[in-house]
């Protein structure tokens, strides 16, 4: 067996369906609440926002879902993804462990946000929609959905948070090369934009409150619905084509992994490559370690309460039960843009309950320090979410050194840092600070979590 497994899936391995954990659970997560009744939403409380496939993939059970040929066809453009073995790296770290990474830079977008976009859009499309709507943070999920909607004929209108609009122009630039419209965020486009500008006129953004002008601007017209690119189930499902592609060339190298390894924003790409292998372990009884890795300075996971919240700023969002540091938590602007949510994803928080899944939170210059360590012998320059992902690999694997222990460690290498070369400038400048999170910010933030009887 070769050490190299990256090109041996050829197309005919590309995953046939997508894998849903719900199946699999030992106990359903909580149901998604009304926020006005309290009571489980319904299809018709989602309808005005989502296609119809979508919310019924939102609540499906079925163990497998089928992914339609034609969504098939564009993720053959760069699916499979490679798996790489981290020879340099381990040989680097002096380490027993062998480290195992899939690399989602690949995709035309950059990330692994597109295999998510692509049947969000293709749905949208077979249901007559002409337009959606989205947020984004730094701009990953803004051009895979700009991407997405390119390839079908949608028109895409983006509301990127503020602070990254003015500090990322390359990724606001690659939105609008692929057609779609970009508003800086808190705009005066919508009744949430102008709420938040008239007590914040200075309001740098956040996720949360991008999500609001989206959903309302989705809510307003009949031809236009809104595209969420983590958190949601379906969201989380559709990423799973990376957990199985990987579990397919895990077995061409004849290895099996001991530890999974994946940042948090909203919960995504982490869930797309464990949920095959928790399930596994779920399914035949065996153990398997996954480790969520998230930013010390916006810290869901590990310090945030799990409670139902509301998923936006705006409060125009349904209920749901997650890791959450409230929805009125504005993170500081640190380096990982992709990373700076209130809440995490509710089947995410669910495992995390259910002691399935581990979760840890690191500062941003020790992540960046393991991202050029990375760089420096693997050639890959990862994306500055993806190097929470890497720091917590090289743990690992120094863990292993140091008690002697031969485990395999596979990571998602989730996105390139080609557009976030500032923030790389700025690292090696001296010039990154770690932020830590306002425990004052947060106390109050979740002082405002909405009361539910449940
Ligand atoms: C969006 C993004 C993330 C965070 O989102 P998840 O849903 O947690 O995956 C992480 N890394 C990259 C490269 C991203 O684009």
């Amino acid at each position: 067996m070769s050490d190299t497994v990256k090109h041996v899936l050829d197309e005919t391995r590309l995953p046939e369906a997508w894998y849903n954990l719900a199946a699999d659970l030992p106990e359903p997560p909580p149901p998604v609440l009304h926020p006005g009744t309290g009571q489980p939403v319904g299809p018709d409380d989602l309808a005005p926002l989502f296609p119809m496939e979508i919310i019924k993939q939102e609540v499906a059970t079925d163990r497998f879902i089928t992914i339609p040929e034609e969504v098939r066809t564009v993720y053959r453009q760069w699916r499979p993804t490679p798996l790489y073995r981290a020879r340099r790296l381990e040989k680097a770290l002096e380490t027993p462990a062998r480290i195992y990474y899939k690399y989602e830079g690949v995709s035309p977008a950059g990330s692994h946000k597109p295999n998510t976009a692509v049947p969000q859009a293709f749905y949208s499309k077979q249901e007559g929609i002409t337009r959606l709507t989205t947020e984004t943070g730094a701009g990953q999920w803004g051009s895979a959905l700009a991407f997405a909607g390119a390839v079908f004929g949608l028109e895409v209108e983006v509301y990127m948070v503020k602070v990254s609009y003015d500090q990322k122009p390359y990724r606001r630039g690659l939105i609008e090369a692929y057609g779609a419209r970009v508003v800086a965020s808190p705009s005066n486009e919508t009744n949430s934009g102008r709420a938040i500008l008239a007590e914040h006129p200075d309001s740098t953004g956040s996720l949360g409150m991008a999500i609001s002008e989206a959903v309302e601007a989705a809510a307003a017209r009949e031809d236009t619905k809104y595209s969420l690119g983590s958190v949601l189930n379906h969201v989380l499902m559709h990423q799973t084509v990376i957990g199985e592609e990987a579990s397919a060339q895990m077995e061409l190298a004849e290895d099996y992994p001991d530890v999974l390894i994946g940042c948090t924003g909203g919960g995504s790409n982490f869930s797309g490559l464990s949920f095959p292998f928790i399930g596994r372990a779920l399914r035949d009884g065996s153990k398997i370690r996954a480790i969520a890795v998230e930013p010390a300075a916006c810290p869901s996971l590990t310090k945030g309460l799990y409670a139902f919240d509301f998923g936006d700023t705006g409060h125009l969002t349904p209920l749901v039960k997650m890791h959450t540091l409230g929805s009125t938590f504005v993170p500081p602007p640190f380096h990982s843009g992709g990373l700076r949510y209130h809440g995490m994803a509710p089947l995410v928080s669910h495992l995390k309950e259910l002691g399935l899944i581990e979760a840890r939170a690191y500062t941003q210059t020790e992540v960046f320090a393991a991202g050029v360590e990375f760089a420096r012998v693997e050639g890959i320059l990862p994306a500055p979410e993806a190097n929470h992902a890497v720091k917590a690999a090289m743990d690992e694997a120094i863990r292993c050194r140091e008690k002697g222990e031969s485990q395999a460690i596979l990571f998602n290498l989730c996105g390139h840092g080609h557009f976030d070369m500032q923030a790389y400038i700025d690292y090696s400048a001296g010039k990154l600070v770690d932020h830590e999170y306002s425990e004052d910010e947060v106390a109050m933030a979740l002082a405002g979590l909405p009361a539910v009887a449940v």
